[in-house]
């Protein structure tokens, strides 16, 4: 295993602390190691394994697109394409999709949506409002979005125009609206700021604040999205439909692909041939994958099993959390779920780690837990035993 951390240590740029761990193989919900150790998985590569590792029916449907084709350009139609889009537009309630290759590129993607917006319709808006302790992406429009100083501050000047409200506090974000105010970002659960959902009354304050202001509503759905909530995309349970929408992680099951897509309403104003592309996004090899992930989805109920599983989490977590005083508060919802912990988070996660379980961190000492989708009570135990063992 040393062999492999040392050799990718020397090569690549020191972005970011690993665990020293070398993972080589997945089946189901478990992860195994180099040394053949057994993980079981609730980071699922960070939201984004929704399907969990070793899936047949979708690597054969991987393995025969790329014996088929896996790039055109887009100067050309494939066939995949075409059906990754109308697998999205069912799942989503949105009419047009621009498929791009991560998360950031997504929300590159609907910024530059909503500026082509607000200038074709010669408003002369450009400005946009985001949240604090939001996370958008690591690209220079979704960093100057990001509410998260240590993530800015490094590569300032960035975009300009962007301010920053308070989650879940209308009028902090009243607060920030002039009439340059061409959008507002966010996500319906906060992941990387600590598993934050929004309130009711705020989702719907922000729809009804856009609707008057004519403004547009993006909502970052790259993780809270796929089902993660118990909804297939979060703001759904808000019935907040947003304007534009950015999704990634798991609509790929581990591919890398993104998309944004918006309302018809936006699209008469928007992106137009020549505003915007990208080499690979709605690639062949991509597209299959988006499309056979939507198929399994419909047809398993991955969403129904979600909200049974995720019940089941929130009764162990309250459990656990009763039972020790290490666990300060239980966040989340669903397969998104956040545990604020006395102890530093970082030790706990290394310890985890030790007992052959993969868990996450997220801002504000928060212990966070995204399992594959696919998990089943038993997983659930399991990973309460193990995270007992460690606290
Ligand atoms: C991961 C993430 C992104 C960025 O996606 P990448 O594929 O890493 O560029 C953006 N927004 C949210 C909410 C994310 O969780």
């Amino acid at each position: 295993m040393n062999q492999y951390i040392e050799e990718t240590k020397k090569g690549l740029v020191h972005t970011y602390n690993r665990f020293p761990v070398v993972l080589e193989k997945g089946e189901g919900v478990y992860l195994y190691d180099t040394d053949g150790k057994k993980y079981l998985d609730f980071a699922a590569g960070i939201a984004v394994c929704g399907l969990g590792y070793g899936n047949q029916e979708l690597n054969q449907a991987l393995k025969a697109q790329i014996d088929c084709l896996t790039h055109t350009s887009n100067l050309y139609y494939n066939t995949a394409c075409g059906r990754a889009a109308t697998a999205l537009r069912r799942i989503s309630g949105m009419d047009r999709v621009f498929f791009t290759n991560s998360g950031a590129e997504a929300i590159e993607g609907a910024l530059k949506a909503a500026r082509k917006y607000a200038w074709k319709k010669g408003t002369g808006r450009y400005e946009f409002i985001a949240m604090e302790h939001s996370f958008h992406g690591r690209s220079i429009g979704a960093v100057s979005v990001t509410g998260s100083e240590a993530y800015r501050t490094p590569f300032e000047p960035l975009l300009p125009g962007v301010k920053f409200a308070e989650f879940n506090n209308l009028d902090s974000v009243k607060a920030q609206l002039t009439d340059k105010t061409c959008g507002i970002i966010l996500e319906a659960l906060q992941g990387e700021g600590g598993i934050n959902r929004g309130t009711q009354e705020f989702m719907e304050g922000i729809r009804k604040l856009c609707d008057q202001e004519g403004i547009l509503m993006i909502c970052d759905e790259i993780q809270c999205g796929m089902g993660r909530t118990g909804e297939m995309f979060a703001w759904q349970s808000y019935g907040t439909k947003p304007d534009i929408m950015a999704m990634a992680k798991a609509i790929g099951s581990g591919l890398p692909v993104g998309a944004f897509a918006m309302t018809e309403a936006v699209a008469e104003y928007s992106l137009e041939p020549g505003d915007h592309g990208t080499t690979y996004g709605g690639n062949p090899l991509a597209c299959a994958a988006v499309a056979k992930t939507v198929e399994i989805f419909e047809r398993e109920e991955i969403v129904s099993h979600v909200r049974e599983t995720g019940a089941y989490l929130t009764e162990r977590l309250g459990k656990l959390a009763a039972e020790t005083d290490e666990i300060l508060d239980c966040r989340g919802i669903g397969l998104i779920q956040g545990m604020k912990m006395k102890r530093p988070v970082g030790e706990i996660i290394h310890a985890a780690l030790e007992k052959g379980l993969l868990v996450i961190s997220a801002r504000d000492n928060v212990l966070r837990l995204l399992p594959p989708l696919i998990i089943e009570k038993e997983h659930i135990d399991e990973m309460i035993e193990k995270l007992k063992s460690v606290l």
